[in-house]
């Protein structure tokens, strides 16, 4: 860092190619411990009250985010920036943890965020919840899928639970044993892929639902008037 050229905040290194001969490129260095950021280290780190932000621009450090998110829902415990195992500088991702279910719905309802600070960083980024890969089955506890996890994950905010298959199945589409389509497949720390008809599947349960009820109303209705005819 020290050979480098200063411009203010900015860093250069003059470095020459076949056809350029020392051209200025901007370093960006960063620091390890910007990586984590703890805000509210009195709150439990949940990672079912955690968010999963996608696109994080590069130089923000964690104690941005933590800092942009806590000002947008509140509540923020933790933020921290995903970073190459190897050459340890951010992917470009990053993760929130809420401690209250009231901001990270809220966040998550969002799905996309704003991120500004300085004069450099100004990125609308997605948010979903953060999947985890060792979730038991929130319906079962397991016992239907001989104790594995959960390879499925609801996001939809009415919902936001972790299924084996069989109760998936059940759960979000009766009549075909879950479809295709309406799965959120879950993706280990890349997050949820979302589906859009994740509204609609629930939708169609409810309607389903009151079908059933109005149903059995109708069949009692019938058996009164066949009891009183007898
Ligand atoms: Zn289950
Ligand atoms: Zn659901």
């Amino acid at each position: 860092m020290e050979a480098c050229i200063s411009d203010g905040e900015r860093h250069y290194w003059c470095v020459s190619s076949p056809t350029m001969k020392d051209k200025p490129v901007q370093i960006r260095p960063w620091r390890l411990s910007e990586s984590d950021f703890v805000l509210d280290a009195s709150q439990p780190l949940d990672p079912r009250k955690t968010i999963f932000v996608g696109g994080v621009p590069r130089p923000l450090r964690a104690c941005e985010l933590a800092n942009i998110m806590n000002s947008l829902y509140g509540g923020v415990c933790y933020a921290g920036i995903d970073t190459d195992p190897e050459l340890k500088y951010p992917k470009g991702a990053g993760r929130v943890a809420f401690s209250s279910q009231q901001s990270y719905i809220a966040a998550i309802s969002a799905r996309f965020v704003q991120l500004r600070h300085g004069a450099d960083i100004d990125k609308r980024v997605e948010v979903k919840p953060y999947v985890l890969d060792d979730q038991m089955c929130d319906e079962c506890g397991g016992a239907m899928s001989g104790g594995k996890f959960a390879p499925f994950f609801c996001a939809n905010v009415t919902c936001l639970q972790y299924y084996c298959d069989h109760c998936w199945g059940v759960i979000h589409d009766p009549a075909s044993g879950g479809s295709s389509t309406s799965r959120w497949l879950k993706k280990g720390q890349i997050g949820p892929v979302l589906c859009r008809s994740g509204g609609d599947v629930h939708n169609w349960w409810r309607l389903l639902f009151m079908c059933a009820r109005v149903f059995s109303y109708l069949q009692g209705f019938v058996r009164c008037r066949v009891a009183l005819r007898v």
